[in-house]
């Protein structure tokens, strides 16, 4: 199949679209580069510089490539960076999109799945959360990751459009030679791993004082190369699927404290802890319910226990001790 792939220069559009070459697709990479990386860009993808609130640019790529189906994964998706510019995330998020749906309708395609996030919860009620779970977003990123998902059913009715959101929990590890890295990198492995290669840099647990068996938080990490897996096996369920949400997680979690020691074990070094504050808007414990996607779409999580996502993440750091900074491009 032809597939755009949008976002694919961040870190988990570039592992899908690798994925989606290997599983001998087609694939036609769009980026903004505002936060990705050339570097993770694999070298078997066609890559088109551009945004995806240029419809004339997005219709170009569409009908020149004979686009069949989109993965969705353009976004702005700092917590922090939302809660102090919503309208950045509005702009991008929302209006962005639209107007990529736009064009979808415009150029005849109607498949495509969705990178939404746990986000759309908001405080979680009970865990694990549920699909039905109430749709409460604390801060902006979740509520334009939620707006979209309920724009999507609307452009489902009006036209016909097959499109599957999934609610990524948090995604970790690293596949080969693309890995995690935001700037500011604000996740918890990353952050671990970098104090680990660095041993005068210091990790701050962010509270522990959570109701929580250690205090800390404990949140559901699965591999992103099982975050891809989902939108593969979610791409081939399009011609029975109309329109579905599914979480994607791996049903179990881990503190902060866990995936201190985690890190300490895999790495074989002893980091400078520190505890410092509650970081706002952060809730004691995520955990998903992955039953409905392994029911609907066969998905089970085969990389993400604790240990193996942080080996992974770690050679991918001891390799690239900066991040993409420095790593040549493949092309
Ligand atoms: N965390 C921490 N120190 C850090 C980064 C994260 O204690 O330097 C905690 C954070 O408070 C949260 C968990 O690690 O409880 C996971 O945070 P992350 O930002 O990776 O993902 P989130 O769950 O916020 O999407």
């Amino acid at each position: 199949m032809n597939i755009l792939v949008t976002g694919a220069a961040g870190y988990v559009g570039s592992v899908c679209a690798s994925e989606l070459v290997n599983a001998r697709h087609s694939v036609v990479a769009f980026d903004n580069f505002s936060a990705g990386h050339r570097a993770a860009i694999v070298k078997r993808v066609k890559l088109i510089e551009g945004d995806i609130a240029d419809a004339a640019t997005v219709k170009r790529v569409c009908r020149k490539f004979r686009i069949e189906a989109v993965m969705h994964f353009a976004a702005k998706a700092l917590v922090d960076e939302s809660m102090r510019n919503p309208g950045l995330f509005y702009r991008n998020n929302v209006s962005g999109t639209i107007t990529l749906l736009d064009v979808l309708v415009e150029c005849g395609i109607q498949k495509l799945v969705f990178s939404s996030s746990a986000a759309v919860y908001g405080e979680p009620k009970e865990v694990p959360i549920t699909e039905e779970h109430p749709l409460t977003p604390i801060n902006p990123y979740g509520e334009t990751k939620l707006v979209i998902e309920r724009a999507l059913a609307w452009y489902q009715h009006a036209h016909g459009l097959r499109w599957v959101a999934l609610r990524y929990f948090n995604a970790a590890g690293a596949v080969g030679a693309l890995g995690e890295d935001h700037r500011p990198e604000t996740h918890l492995v990353p952050r671990l791993l970098d104090a680990a290669l660095n041993s005068d840099r210091t990790f701050h647990i962010y509270g522990d004082d959570y109701p929580t068996p250690d205090g800390t938080c404990v949140r559901d990490y699965v591999h992103v190369r099982d975050i891809a897996r989902a939108h593969i096996l979610a791409l081939r369920a399009l011609p029975r699927i109309r329109g579905a949400v599914f979480n994607v997680g791996h049903g179990e979690g881990f503190s902060v404290r866990e995936v201190v020691r985690g890190v300490e074990e895999v790495t074989r070094r002893t980091l400078r802890v520190e505890v410092s504050p509650r970081r706002a808007g952060d809730p004691a414990v995520l955990v998903a319910s992955p039953a409905k996607i392994s029911r609907d779409l066969g998905w089970k999580p085969r990389h993400s226990d604790l240990r193996g996502i942080i080996r992974s993440a770690w050679t991918w750091k001891t390799k690239h001790p900066d991040g993409y900074h420095r790593t040549r491009s493949a092309r």
